[in-house]
């Protein structure tokens, strides 16, 4: 399927209409979608044949402007998006903010059946999420990779029983699994691990999940919803419902027919009629369900995950630490995550937080500490809140299983995870489940919508799916394939999957603390896994070009020159082409002036922080660092956007609210944290126009007065119209 809008930033020079009116553009194809229902009417009664359109719905009713609109842009909606597209439904989806700006930007990046369910002996659904994981794994190469888990045996009994538990998760991983889960003695483990806390150390067992850069999967979606002929728009909200009078309607005679939505930006409002309306706006689903029913029973309680990030030199080795049990009973990871470490994460309920709201969530000091400590006992050097380069929360939308179960609409719990819901007007609500679980959760809603007769029955087509910037099957990027990246000399390749798929070769490589053991032998990098016999032609092709990893971290991800550039996939070229590749915005990130006019021309960046927390991972890894790229990510956008100074003074306040909770306040006693950190020289982006614009002062840089220095001075009076 082609759509009838093309990202081609071949064409997209600053200047170029197309670079700056894109959302211009979206949103021209969703005026004209409206009305089309009245548009057919109005033909058929003056006698004019209407235009023809394939029905869609199993009931006979005319035309609408979309047949599926979906409410939400995180991994629910997205996933449903996909879905829907792809199986040829013209489909339309709304998010109220950024793409993957609620929970599911908040992950632990994760691609797993989930080892805690396997202590729960709930096997169908680590099967399930262990199937999921493998296809995600072939579907999105350039921003999965495989990864080993270190988990520390400290007492007796532990060992025998984390592999016994292992080896039942290799078993449900089937034909996809990654690598067989091994044990390690004390002193391998310790090779693998050298920050894990060595007293009473008796080994650990290694096993194999997947990680995930959850942001760039979300724009990834994103983008695969138009390559598959859809249309997704963020900072559109979803404000009310439109009905209608349906006596044939298995349900109710009031019908759900569309959407009132209002462009955030500008206010202007749009009615628009679909078949079928999903709403999957995670902790949100019951605002969105109120405004159906305003009698709607909450399904969902909010459950609040913080995560810290800190330097790699907490896990300075390639393998993440899982403790399964930390003296409270919970999950305590340490991951490394494009160079640095993640250590998460807390399950604290949230019934205190208005919904209504769509501000972040912050950390609790709580949390924090609690984390802190954890991480104490488990590592040689205890990390200090001044340690802290940036800490986040998520709100999990868990299921009230009491309340789907009694309340009065019909649902239907397709899986222990993830829960479907019909409302007697008939919208579909689907919420719990997770990032790994997207794609089935996305089936399951489209199968849900065709029982409910809102849509006709067609195959889904997403299990085979290579996600937007995947390489075709069978190929791969990087000099293979011809493509030349720009590098940037000294670049760190923080963002980059590539560079990180260098740690799945931990077992493999000469000299390794792993690769001279007799366990070794066993690693997919010695060869692949034969416990994987009954591997598909998909899943057999991948470990023949290595692109399953499992260890091997040869050529699964694209092998680009410049491995920053890894998570563009295929699209990795054209950004390299863009003004500005080599011009890197502050040296703790490997963010350059081309990726952030990628990111508005192509990736819908809107903000600062949808730059600075999504497109790129900056934020969520060194808040300081953020701020201080803020001005220059700022002026670039604007220059690429046709904003004025206004605004971008603005986008810098908003930046500076937004990041706020992400910097984690020292306490007395704590050591100082670094340097300020310094800014970069001034560069050419500071010559490009900007919109002409009133006479406004020049923007002051962000200060916060009650916070350590972060030198956000770049000059931001360049000449022409600001000056
Ligand atoms: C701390 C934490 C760690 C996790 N780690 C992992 C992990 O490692 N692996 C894993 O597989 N899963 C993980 N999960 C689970 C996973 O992140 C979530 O299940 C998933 O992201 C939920 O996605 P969602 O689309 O349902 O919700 P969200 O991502 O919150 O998306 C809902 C969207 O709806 C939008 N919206 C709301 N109202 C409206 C409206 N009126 N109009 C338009 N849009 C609207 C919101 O702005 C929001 O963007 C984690 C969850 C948490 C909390």
């Amino acid at each position: 399927m082609t759509t009838d809008f093309e990202f081609d930033p071949a064409f997209m020079r600053a200047g170029d209409p197309r670079s700056t009116t894109s959302r211009k553009a979206l949103l021209t194809r969703l005026r004209e979608s409206q009305h089309s229902e009245e548009k057919f009417l109005r033909a058929r009664d003056d006698g004019d044949s209407p235009p023809q359109r394939p029905s869609v719905s199993p009931r006979g009713e005319p035309p609408r402007d979309w047949d599926v609109i979906v409410i939400g842009g995180g991994a629910s909606g997205l996933g449903v998006a996909v879905d829907a597209a792809s199986r040829g439904f013209r489909t339309l989806l709304l998010e109220q903010r950024d793409f993957a700006s609620g929970t599911s930007g908040k992950a632990t990046k994760l691609v797993h059946g989930g080892v805690r369910y396997l202590a729960q002996r709930n096997f169908p659904l680590v099967r399930e999420a262990l199937h999921e994981r493998g296809l995600l794994l072939k579907n999105a190469p350039h921003l999965t990779r495989p990864l080993g888990f270190i988990v520390p045996a400290y007492r007796f009994h532990e060992k025998p029983l984390y592999q016994l538990g292992l080896k039942v998760y290799d078993f449900l991983a089937g034909p996809l699994n990654i690598a067989r889960s091994r044990g390690l003695s004390r002193d391998k483990t310790l090779a693998a691990a050298p920050t894990l806390a060595g007293e009473h150390l008796r080994g650990s067992v290694l096993y194999y999940d997947a990680q995930f850069d959850d942001a760039r999967l979300a724009i990834a979606l994103a983008r695969t919803v138009f390559d598959q002929g859809g249309l997704a728009l963020n900072y559109m909200r979803v404000t009310s419902f439109l009905k209608y009078q349906d006596p044939n309607f298995p349900l109710s005679t009031q019908r759900i027919s569309g959407v009132e939505t209002v462009d955030v930006e500008t206010g202007e409002t749009f009615r628009l009629s679909a078949h079928c309306v999903i709403n999957a706006t995670g902790v949100w689903v019951d605002s969105v369900r109120r405004l159906d029913d305003a009698n709607a029973h909450p399904m969902v309680k909010p459950s609040q995950g913080t995560h810290l990030v800190l330097s790699r030199e907490f896990l300075p080795g390639d393998a993440a630490i899982l403790v399964p049990r930390t003296e409270d009973g919970r999950v305590l990871f340490v991951v490394p995550w494009l160079g640095h470490t993640l250590i998460g994460t807390t399950d604290t309920p949230r019934s205190d937080l208005s919904l209504k709201s769509t501000a972040d969530p912050a950390p609790l000091e709580d949390e924090i500490d609690f984390i802190l400590e954890a991480a104490a006992r488990y590592l040689t050097r205890a990390p200090a809140r001044s340690d802290v380069l940036s800490a986040w929360a998520g709100l999990r939308p868990l299921v009230k299983e009491k309340e789907a179960e009694a309340g009065k609409t019909p649902t239907s719990k397709l899986s222990r995870e993830h829960t479907i819901a019909v409302s007697t007007a008939g919208l579909l609500t689907v919420t719990g489940g997770k990032w790994t679980t997207y794609r089935k959760m996305a089936e399951d809603v489209l199968d849900a919508a065709f029982v409910a007769h809102l849509l006709e029955v067609r195959p889904c087509q997403t299990e085979a799916l290579p996600l937007h910037g995947a390489p075709k099957p069978g190929t791969s990027l990087g000099a293979s394939s011809g493509a030349s990246f720009g590098t940037t000399p000294g670049r760190t390749a923080a963002n980059s999957y590539a560079a990180a798929s260098a740690a799945t070769s931990f077992v493999s490589s000469p000299g390794h603390p792993l690769a001279d053991t007799p366990e070794a032998a066993d690693s997919p990098a010695a060869s692949p896994p034969d416990d994987t016999p009954a591997a598909g032609p998909d899943a057999s092709s991948h470990w023949a070009s290595g692109s399953l990893g499992g260890g091997t971290g040869a050529a699964r991800v694209p092998a680009n020159d410049d491995p920053s550039l890894a998570v563009y996939g295929t699209d990795g070229p054209q950004v390299a082409q863009i003004e500005g590749a080599d011009e890197q915005i502050v040296p703790q990130f490997d963010l350059t002036i081309a990726q952030v006019r990628y990111a508005a021309r192509c990736e819908f960046a809107r903000t600062v922080e949808d730059v600075l927390a999504r497109r790129h991972r900056g934020l969520l890894l060194n808040a300081r660092a953020a701020l201080a790229a803020a001005p220059r990510v700022a002026l670039t956008l604007a220059t690429e956007l046709g904003h004025s100074p206004v605004w971008i003074e603005q986008q810098l306040k908003e930046f500076a609210k937004a990041a706020e909770p992400y910097r984690v306040t020292r306490r007395e006693g704590d050591p100082l944290p670094p340097q300020p950190i310094p800014p970069l020289p001034s560069q050419s982006v500071l010559d490009l126009p900007l919109a002409a614009t009133p006479a406004e002062p020049p923007v002051p840089a962000p200060v916060d007065a009650e916070r350590e220095p972060v030198n956000a001075s770049v000059q931001l009076t360049p000449a022409g119209p600001l000056a």
